[in-house]
């Protein structure tokens, strides 16, 4: 059993918090909303009256938190009061830049610190299937592996810190811009009179297959699960891949790298969102291809 703190019991703090009980642990929380601790409360978690006092006696942190001046925010409140050598992961989608400055007052703290940002979502986070993308040095990777095991399926080690961050934005990218042509290619095709069906069975078979295609197809029909299926209720909300694509953009202009795709995915989820559709699932876009640009 390990004494763990969970700051951020939100709607992926809670359910994470949750399997960490089911594991056996000793879950000391904290959040700064009272509903998100009575929530966490109900599945075992016993709630602090403070970050600080949810530290105070931790082998290990983690932290599940909306955005970098959130987490930068709340380890400079905490870290003094933490065990020296305690380890503290951030679960959090932050920037890159955010993520490299919360290592380094880590260090300081004399603590041992991971970012290790996720994919898998709130069912993922319920069903303990995250997929982890773990950045820090290997022995803070080789302490923090048991505790995400009991979180997730899938623990990466992507390399030092920042790593898991950049690999999480460099993957959203790939999956914002895919699934926006891969709904382009399915409006097209109903302009063409071509049965999505049919678009679906050559290209899942040839070199236009891809995860937005063949786990998560935009149209309903060929792939049974996916959230076209059910109105595209989310799934994976509009407003977090525009998150994920501006910090895409933002660690890409802070390198100087060309983008040109993950700008105009950036620029189009943007629009959707902007449109009143943050809250639908971000395969909806096809929606707003379909109507030029004035999503339904
Ligand atoms: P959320 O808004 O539901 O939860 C965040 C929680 O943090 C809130 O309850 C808030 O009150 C709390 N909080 C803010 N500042 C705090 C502080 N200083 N101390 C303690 N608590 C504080 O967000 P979420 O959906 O749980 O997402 C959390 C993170 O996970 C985000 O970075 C998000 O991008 C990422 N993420 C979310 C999903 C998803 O599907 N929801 C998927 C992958 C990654």
């Amino acid at each position: 059993m390990t004494k763990i703190a969970f700051l951020g019991l939100g709607n992926m703090g809670a359910p994470m918090a949750a399997n960490l009980v089911k594991a056996g642990h000793a879950v000391e929380g904290f959040d700064l909303v009272d509903a998100a601790k009575t929530v966490a409360a109900s599945s075992g978690v016993s709630i602090a009256r403070s970050a600080r006092d949810a530290v105070s006696n931790a082998d290990a942190v983690v932290t599940m938190l909306p955005a970098g001046k959130h987490v930068l925010a709340s380890w400079s409140d905490f870290l003094s009061a933490a065990p020296k050598g305690a380890l503290v992961i951030d679960c959090s989608t932050i920037d890159v830049e955010s993520a490299k400055r919360a290592h380094e007052a880590g260090a300081v703290a004399g603590a041992l610190t991971l970012d290790a940002p996720v994919s898998g979502g709130v069912g993922g986070a319920t069903a303990g299937t995250l997929t982890f993308m773990c950045g820090g040095s290997p022995e803070a990777f080789a302490r923090a592996k048991p505790i995400l095991e009991n979180m997730g399926k899938r623990i990466v080690y992507c390399g030092a810190a920042g790593a898991g961050q950049a690999a999480k934005i460099c993957n959203n990218m790939i999956l914002g811009a895919t699934m926006i042509v891969t709904c382009e290619a399915f409006a097209l095709a109903e302009k063409l009179g071509l049965e999505a069906q049919a678009l679906f069975d050559v290209a899942s078979n040839s070199s236009g297959q891809s995860w937005s295609l063949t786990s998560y197809c935009p149209v309903p029909g060929p792939v049974p699960a996916s959230p076209a299926n059910r109105g595209y209720k989310p799934g994976f909300a509009a407003s977090l891949m525009l998150k994920d694509l501006k910090l895409a953009q933002e660690a890409a202009a802070g390198v100087a790298a060309l983008t040109p795709l993950g700008a105009e995915a950036a620029q189009l989820y943007a629009l959707y969102v902007a449109g009143g559709h943050g809250g639908d699932d971000f395969s909806g876009v096809i929606n707003f291809l379909r109507g030029g640009g004035a999503a339904s």
